[in-house]
């Protein structure tokens, strides 16, 4: 069931965002070659403890999952996509890392991930992340009441492709409030003009997970084809190629889309 938000719902949605914001941002300028995920978890958590809120990944085990979620942040480094759990291995030289963080302040959840490079950069890694970051804004913009939802996809999606990269099969954005997954599912790739409605008072976590087309160690395998990693949550490209994700949560008002966890 979809449930809209009212405007002082989304404000208090709009202070769990913040602190996620704060997460990602001290997490992300602690980010350095030879800095551990594992580190970079502690600062997150930190700023979220220091916060009075509580992580939403921690313990967080959906029906498909094996074990509930160890971390407080996903650090997903180079094929891994999303989901990685934060590791004791130290990033090394040009290194494509995802961090993805969610938080719950007074009962409402913020959603929001980050890609970027550690040491020197590959530039094609640079302009996956940039991107990754163009088809998150361009979704946002799509998000507009009287537009649909397949409109967020087609945004999305559309210009992944006219960019020659993959988007990871089977995943896509969902609906946020009181819990972190919500209805409706968000899906990256779609046709426009088709779905539910987008109405005020809808709130969405809008994430593109875009991958490098063609560009893995496997030419057998599809630029959208995934496998899990044995510990049944770090998810990496089936072909080998590196990939980026950028989120937002995003609340849909009368005046158009606002970015709830802009930092
Ligand atoms: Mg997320
Ligand atoms: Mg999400």
């Amino acid at each position: 069931m979809v449930e809209l938000k009212t405007v002082g719902e989304i404000e208090a949605m709009r202070e769990a965002g913040r602190v996620v914001a704060a997460a990602l941002a001290a997490a992300r300028d602690a980010a350095a070659v030879g800095v551990t995920p594992r580190e970079l978890d502690a600062v997150a958590a930190a700023v979220i403890a220091d916060a009075g809120a509580r992580p939403a990944f921690l313990g967080y085990r959906p029906e498909w999952a094996p074990t509930p979620f160890p971390g407080v942040l996903c650090v997903s480094v180079n094929d891994a996509v999303v989901h990685g759990i934060p590791s004791g291995d130290p990033l090394g030289d040009g290194d494509l890392v995802s961090i993805d963080c969610g938080a719950y302040l007074d009962g409402w959840c913020g959603d929001s991930a980050i890609s970027f490079v550690v040491g020197t950069a590959n530039p094609r890694d640079l302009r996956l992340v940039a991107d990754t970051d163009e088809a998150l804004a361009r979704g946002i913009a799509a998000a507009r009441p009287g537009g649909r939802l397949g409109d967020i996809g087609s945004a999305i999606g559309s210009f992944a492709r006219s960019r020659g990269h993959g988007l990871l099969a089977d995943h896509g954005g969902h609906g946020i409030g009181r819990a972190m997954h919500e209805d409706p599912d968000v899906p990256n790739e779609s046709r426009p003009g088709r779905g539910m409605r987008l109405r005020p008072g809808l709130v969405l976590a809008i994430e593109p997970m875009l991958i490098h087309g063609s560009r893995g160690h496997r030419p057998d395998a599809g630029d959208d084809d995934y496998r899990h990693d044995p510990d049944g949550w770090t998810l990496r490209t089936l072909s080998g190629a590196r990939a980026a994700h950028s989120e937002h949560t995003v609340a849909i008002t009368e005046d158009g889309p606002v970015v709830l966890t802009a930092a």
